[in-house]
């Protein structure tokens, strides 16, 4: 199949089934012919990208249902009244309930105790309706974070946090994958650039982005290096990449001068700039002008990790239900 970047910043929406289709060897020669004059901008539109996640999910959980008489299941918990945290688990409500994923709502106080908290966890831990379980971080600091995430099963770890599922990718088997590393993985899969044998620079070595988005890389059989705030002559390690991810947190820090020609920039940061608005990791603008594809901020990563966390408790489900 044939992908021809656009050298412009319109954004179209990247068909992630067209082109499973398109690299299936049974997919009819007429057919493939038909479809090889595809043309997707180089901006990778994550938003576009989530919701045809989403559609799939959807027929899915109402096959599982009809079939299995399961209704994939994600509990969410949130401690406190951090502002954010409560529109971000309000969008993954929504969106789970969009793909026929029933949602298992907590709300607790800011005053919940360690020991409160874990007494929910192992109730959802042991609820057969439930498939998934989402604690949204950050917790009040009088909750130590690693004793609740270690607490979740790793058998409904839909966030993929849990040591046993960030053990289980280090393997090479992976079974939870964290959700925005795997909605990288995604990203870079939707603009056909094969990964295998591809020079790959992960910028940021977090245990939820940089270290599994790494090893996901790896596990595609490309050559990965990972950078961080000791590396020396950043912009020259970058400059080596054809698949540049950048998870680092600072503002529009990655310019054009340290990226290559062509490159695949996929833009895991958030970032708030004091008027307010969201921007990314990456200086758009300069990118753009130099990257093969690009990826937004807003509207890139962030929905495709949100479609991942329906992904992965859709799996689970499955898995219970001895579909997978
Ligand atoms: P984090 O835990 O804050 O870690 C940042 C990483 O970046 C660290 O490894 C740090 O290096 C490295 N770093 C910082 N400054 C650097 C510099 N000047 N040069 C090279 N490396 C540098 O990061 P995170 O949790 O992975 O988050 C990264 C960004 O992604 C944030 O903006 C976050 O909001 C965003 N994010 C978005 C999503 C989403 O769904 N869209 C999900 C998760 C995170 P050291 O290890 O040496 O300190």
């Amino acid at each position: 199949m044939r992908l021809t970047p656009l050298r412009s910043t319109r954004r179209q929406s990247v068909d992630l089934d067209k082109i499973a289709l398109l690299r299936c060897p049974h997919f009819s020669p007429d057919k493939r012919k038909e479809e090889e004059e595809i043309v997707v901008a180089r901006v990778i539109d994550g938003k576009a990208l989530a919701q045809q996640v989403r559609d799939r999910l959807g027929k899915e959980s109402a096959e599982l249902l009809a079939e299995k008489g399961v209704k994939p299941g994600l509990a969410t918990i949130l401690v406190g009244d951090d502002p954010a945290s409560h529109v971000y688990v309000k969008n993954k409500q929504k969106a789970c309930e969009m793909a026929g994923i029933y949602v298992d709502d907590h709300k607790l106080r800011a005053s919940t105790t360690q020991a409160e908290l874990l007494a929910l966890i192992e109730k959802k831990n042991a609820d057969p309706s439930i498939h998934g379980i989402l604690v949204q971080l950050p917790l009040p600091k009088h909750i130590d974070s690693k004793v609740i995430l270690e607490a979740v099963t790793p058998l409904k770890d839909a966030d993929g946090f849990h040591p046993y599922n960030f053990g289980r990718l280090v393997e090479g088997h992976p079974v939870f994958e964290a959700c925005t590393p795997k909605g990288v993985i995604k990203m870079i899969e939707s603009t056909g650039v094969t990964i295998e044998g591809k020079r790959a620079v992960v910028l940021g070595r977090s245990n939820i982005v940089g270290k599994p988005l790494a090893l996901m890389l790896l596990q595609r059989n490309a050559t990965v290096t990972i950078c961080h705030s000791k590396t020396k002559d950043l912009p020259a390690v970058c400059r080596e990449a054809e698949l540049l991810l950048v998870a680092i947190g600072k503002a529009k820090f990655v310019t054009a001068d340290m990226v290559r020609e062509g490159a695949v920039v996929i833009d895991v940061g958030t970032n708030r700039l004091p008027d307010g608005k969201l921007c990314g990791d990456v200086d758009f603008e300069s990118v753009s002008q130099k990257a093969g594809w690009i990826s937004p901020v807003p509207g890139g990563v962030g929905p495709m990790t949100i479609a991942m966390l329906l992904e992965n408790t859709v799996e689970s489900a499955k898995r219970t239900a001895g579909m997978k």
